[in-house]
């Protein structure tokens, strides 16, 4: 809350803070949400619905401000069918700690719902068959901004295929809406390579400057 708005609260005078772009919540979005949630359920428009213990759609505030986008589920999230929830996940969930929020105020997703053998790339066909359900998620979301979580859901999300050296640093648009999206490396990438954290950090800090 701004320091402005407190004070006016604490003068015991009304504030009103109005966002820029009202999010729609009635009937019709519950049954859409219910819709695509048993389309994936049951998806087998990829070959990868063989391998899978448990489809992984994705978690988080229906409403939320900011979307994260990651690869594909690994291991864990297969055997748990939920997004982030392996070591990797642990330090994504650091990550939005340090936004001073709480995974259950963002929206987590991947690219695919399903999990790739041996945590491969996806394939080009793989991505085209699952994409629109993540376009359906980001519709009704209606995200203040993307978060593109690594190097496969970045070149997906923004149909580009330069490096994540070049992606990251700015604000992206997606899609037709043009929602703004940033770049950050992979907390997989982060484990390896921990003193790149630091870019993740200055990373993030443009896109709360950019929401503010
Ligand atoms: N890596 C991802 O990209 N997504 C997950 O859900 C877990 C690990
Ligand atoms: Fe369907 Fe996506 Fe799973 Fe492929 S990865 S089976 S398209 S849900």
């Amino acid at each position: 809350m701004s320091i402005g708005l407190k004070l006016f609260q604490s003068l015991g005078i009304d504030t009103y803070q109005l966002r820029d772009k009202p999010k729609v919540l009635n009937q019709d979005h519950e049954n859409d949400w219910a819709s695509i949630e048993s389309k994936v359920a049951t998806c087998k428009k990829c070959s990868l619905h063989k391998g899978r213990n448990n489809t992984v759609f994705g978690d988080g505030n229906r409403n939320a401000d900011w979307f994260f986008v990651g690869e594909a589920p690994g291991k864990d999230e297969d055997l748990q069918g939920k997004p982030f929830v392996g070591r990797a996940g642990r330090l994504l969930t650091e990550v939005i700690f340090s936004l001073g929020l709480t995974r259950d105020e963002v929206f987590i997703a991947n690219i695919l719902k399903c999990r790739p053998p041996d945590n491969r790339d996806p394939k080009p066909g793989e991505v085209d068959q699952c994409f629109s359900y993540l376009e359906k998620q980001i519709d009704l979301v209606q995200p203040k901004i993307i978060i593109a979580v690594g190097r496969i859901a970045a070149h997906s999300l923004l149909g580009s295929d330069l490096p994540m050296g070049k992606l990251r640093g700015k604000i992206h648009g997606f899609g037709s809406n043009e929602v703004p999206t940033l770049v950050i490396y992979h907390p997989a990438y982060l484990l390896r390579s921990p003193s790149q954290k630091h870019k993740v950090w200055e990373d993030l800090q443009l896109a709360n400057d950019f929401l503010e």
